[in-house]
C-alpha cells in the first residue's frame, strides 16, 4: 500500500484508540532546537537530571538515536481536567497530586496504542517503525510543535489551540519518507500568566525552565532533602505542580477527558494528608499501583507528605508526624522536624527536640532540629 493511503488508515485507527491530535515532521532535527538544549544544559537547568546531559546528542537529533529514521508521527492523547487545578491549591488538608498523574500511568496506556498503530503502518508499507513514549531520549515537545501539534509556549510546556495545555504525547519513528504537516504559530502573544504564576520564579525568561527553581522537580525527581526554600512554596503539592499549565487561556478550550483508561482515580484527587500521614509501605504500593507517582518511592512520597501537612496549618496531625521522625531515611526525618516546627509552637518544639536529638547523628537532621528551634 502508499504511505499516503496507510496514514489516512493509521489516522483514522489512531481516533479510535483515543487519540486526538496527529502530525508529521522531519526525523532531521532543525539546528535550533540543538541549541537550544545544549544552552539549557550548559546553563545547568536541568538541576539533578543528569541523564539529560549524558543523553544529549541522541536527545537533540532523532538521527543519533536511529539513523535511519525520515519521519515522525507525533500523536496527542487529551487529559484534560474536569476542574481547574488551581482551586486545588486552597485545599490545604489534602495532598494536591498533578492532574498528570492521579490516573493510570499513561505511558503504559499510550504505549500499547503506539505499538498497535505502529505495527499497522508497518505491515501496510513494509517501513521500520519505532515507538517513543518518553521512554527514550526524545524531545517530545519540539517534534510535537514541529509536527504541528501546538506549539511550545513562553513555560516551555506544549500549547494546542484545542486541548489547552492538556496533551500526553507519543512518538512513532519510521524510515518511511513521510509528508511534513505545517508548524503552527506561536500564539502567546503578550500574555506572560504562566511565569508570572510560578511560586518559585522559575523561568528565567520566556520559553527557558530551570528546573533548580522548579516544585515539579522538587517534588518529582529530587532525591534527598528538600531545600527549605521550596518547603513553604510546596504547599499542599505531593506529587507536582500544574500552575504554568492550568493559568493558560488557551484551556478555555479544553475539554475534559473522556478516556476509560485515562480515568481519575479517586484515591488519588486529594486524598486527606492525615490518611497519608498513617499510610505505611504496603498502602502506598496499593494507592499508587500503576501510576507514575509509584516511582517516587515510599520515602520520597512521605517526605512529600509532610511537607504538605507542615502547610496545612492543621495542628491534629502533629501526632502523625511524629511517628516519622525515627524514619531510617535522613530527608524523612528533615521533612518532619520541619512540618513539626510548623505547627508547634516554640515551646512545644523544643522540648520535642530535647527528647529526640540525644538519638541523632545525621548532621543534615542535627542542623534542622536546630535550625526548627530559632
Ligand atoms: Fe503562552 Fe500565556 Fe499560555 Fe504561557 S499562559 S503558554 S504565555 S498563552
Amino acid at each position: 500500500m502508499d504511505t499516503s493511503s496507510a496514514l489516512f488508515l493509521l489516522a483514522d485507527r489512531a481516533r479510535t484508540l483515543g487519540f486526538s491530535a496527529i502530525g508529521i515532521t522531519r526525523a532531521d532535527a532543525p539546528p535550533e532546537r540543538k541549541h537550544r538544549l545544549h544552552e539549557a544544559l550548559e546553563r545547568g537547568h536541568h538541576a539533578g537530571m543528569d541523564w539529560l546531559k549524558d543523553t544529549e546528542a541522541r536527545r537533540a537529533d532523532p538521527q543519533i538515536l536511529w539513523p535511519d529514521a525520515r519521519s515522525i508521527i507525533m500523536l496527542g492523547t487529551n487529559y484534560g481536567p474536569a476542574t481547574d487545578p488551581m482551586e486545588d491549591l486552597a485545599r490545604k488538608d489534602r495532598g494536591n497530586i498533578s492532574v498528570y498523574a492521579r490516573r493510570q500511568d499513561y505511558h503504559e496506556v499510550i504505549k500499547g496504542r503506539l505499538k498497535e498503530l505502529a505495527g499497522l503502518f508497518a505491515a501496510k508499507t513494509g517501513s521500520e517503525v519505532k515507538v517513543f513514549v518518553d521512554t527514550a531520549p526524545v524531545m517530545e515537545k519540539p517534534l510535537a510543535e514541529a509536527a504541528g501539534l501546538g506549539w511550545q509556549g513562553k513555560h516551555s510546556a506544549l500549547v494546542s489551540r484545542t486541548f489547552g495545555s492538556w496533551l500526553f504525547l507519543g512518538a512513532i519513528y519510521t524510515d518511511a519518507e513521510l509528508p511534513a504537516s505545517t508548524p503552527q504559530k506561536e500564539s502567546c502573544g503578550k500574555c506572560t500568566k504562566c511565569l508570572d504564576v510560578c511560586p518559585t520564579d522559575a523561568f528565567p525568561e520566556p520559553f527557558k525552565l530551570n528546573a533548580r527553581k522548579c516544585l515539579a522537580y522538587y517534588s518529582n525527581e529530587h532525591h534527598g532533602i528538600i531545600p527549605r526554600e521550596y518547603r513553604a512554596p510546596m504547599g499542599n503539592r505531593i506529587f507536582g505542580c500544574d500552575d504554568c499549565l492550568a493559568v493558560c487561556p488557551w484551556n478555555k478550550f479544553a475539554e475534559q477527558t473522556r478516556d476509560a483508561k485515562l480515568a481519575v482515580r479517586d484515591r488519588l484527587t486529594l486524598p486527606k494528608l492525615k490518611d497519608l500521614l498513617r499510610l505505611d509501605e504496603t498502602g502506598f504500593k496499593e494507592m499508587t499501583r500503576a501510576t507514575p507517582l509509584r516511582r517516587l518511592g515510599y520515602a520520597r512520597f512521605l517526605r512529600n507528605v509532610l511537607i504538605a501537612a507542615g502547610n496545612s496549618g492543621e495542628a491534629g496531625m502533629v501526632d502523625s508526624m511524629r511517628t516519622h521522625l525515627d524514619h531510617s531515611d535522613p530527608a524523612v526525618r528533615v521533612s518532619a522536624i520541619w512540618a513539626l516546627a510548623q505547627l508547634l509552637d516554640k515551646a512545644g518544639f523544643s522540648a520535642l527536640r530535647d527528647q529526640a536529638i540525644g538519638c541523632e547523628s545525621d548532621p543534615d537532621v542535627l542542623d534542622e532540629w536546630r535550625t526548627g528551634a530559632a
